[in-house]
């Protein structure tokens, strides 16, 4: 059975990288970003309702099979294909056979997902990526229940699953809302098991909320929340935390985890990359984590 979906998308972008948000994956490089109809979450603050809550038949508008969607990032010099927009689990089987088209090509993949997804499909879906962009909604299952209409343990189950069983590069993104899900206790204990469980060089996003959806009644997320929060994670472990969807070049830019230089400088989505030779930093050496041609 095929689901109704497949091969039929809601729109195609060309976007930078850092867009999804990916920071330690080709960083600069652009990627062809597209996305289906519908969601498997029902998140109320969703940024994306107006694709995730979509019916299939007025917004699915374009036809592409996986080998067109391959030629295309090919020939229009994107180094990515992006599955994005809505999440990817519901069209697994769509952006699986796309994802061999591009391997086919030397086009690599990128699934940007909420990772809630069964454990029988995990390992076909995430065995072809190249590279994540995982949402981590908050770190209780109280607010995955009543905000998400899901659950916090399998995402847990799928961020772990894709650190120790996949070569995909991983990347995390917490939205933060305030009064909602940015206690510095709840960001401490995340960041904490990011780092026991994923890695303390794990990228985490911290990116700002706007009333959307089911929660315009809500207020946008100061920036002064965002930087509180990655002093916190950063506190607690985490090398690489950045802040998102605000203009703030210290919190978007990568710094040496062993002397703290600046290697890559992000001003919106302009990259400069002078700290960084071979994927090493250039006043001490140490290795940047991460994929980089
Ligand atoms: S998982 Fe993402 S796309 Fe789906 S409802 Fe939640 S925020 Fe929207």
């Amino acid at each position: 059975m095929v689901l109704d979906t497949y091969g039929r998308s809601s729109g195609f972008c060309i976007d930078p990288i850092e867009k999804k948000p990916l920071f330690h994956f080709h960083p600069g490089s652009r990627v062809l970003s597209f996305g289906t109809a519908g969601c498997n979450l029902g998140c109320r603050f969703c940024q994306n309702w107006e694709i995730s809550k979509a019916r299939y038949d007025g917004s699915l508008h374009t036809r592409a099979s996986p080998e067109d969607i391959a030629a295309s990032a090919s020939s229009r010099q994107c180094r990515s294909v992006a599955f994005t927009y809505n999440d990817p689990v519901i069209f697994a089987e769509y952006a699986i056979d796309t994802a061999r088209a591009c391997r086919e090509v030397g086009i690599d993949t990128i699934a940007v997902t909420a990772g809630y997804i069964a454990p029988e499909a995990r390992e076909d879906f995430f065995a072809v990526m190249s590279a994540t962009n995982i949402d981590l909604k908050a770190f209780n299952d109280e607010f995955y229940r009543k905000w998400c209409l899901a659950r916090l343990a399998p995402v847990l189950e799928t961020l772990e699953f894709v650190a120790r069983e996949t070569d995909a590069w991983l990347e995390v993104t917490t939205l933060l809302i305030p009064g909602v899900n940015d206690s510095d206790r709840e960001i401490a204990e995340q960041s904490a098991w990011m780092v026991e469980h994923l890695g303390e060089q794990t990228p985490l996003h911290l990116t700002a909320f706007h009333p959307d959806y089911k929660m315009r009644e809500a207020s946008p997320t100061p920036a002064s929340v965002l930087h509180r929060a990655r002093e916190v994670a950063i506190s607690s472990g985490l090398r690489n935390v950045y802040t998102g969807n605000i203009r703030d070049p210290r919190g978007s830019s990568t710094y040496c985890s062993h002397c703290d230089a600046l290697l890559i400088e992000r001003r919106g989505y302009s990259v400069t990359a002078s700290g960084v030779s071979k994927w090493r930093c250039v006043d001490c050496g140490a290795k940047v984590p991460g994929v980089f041609a």
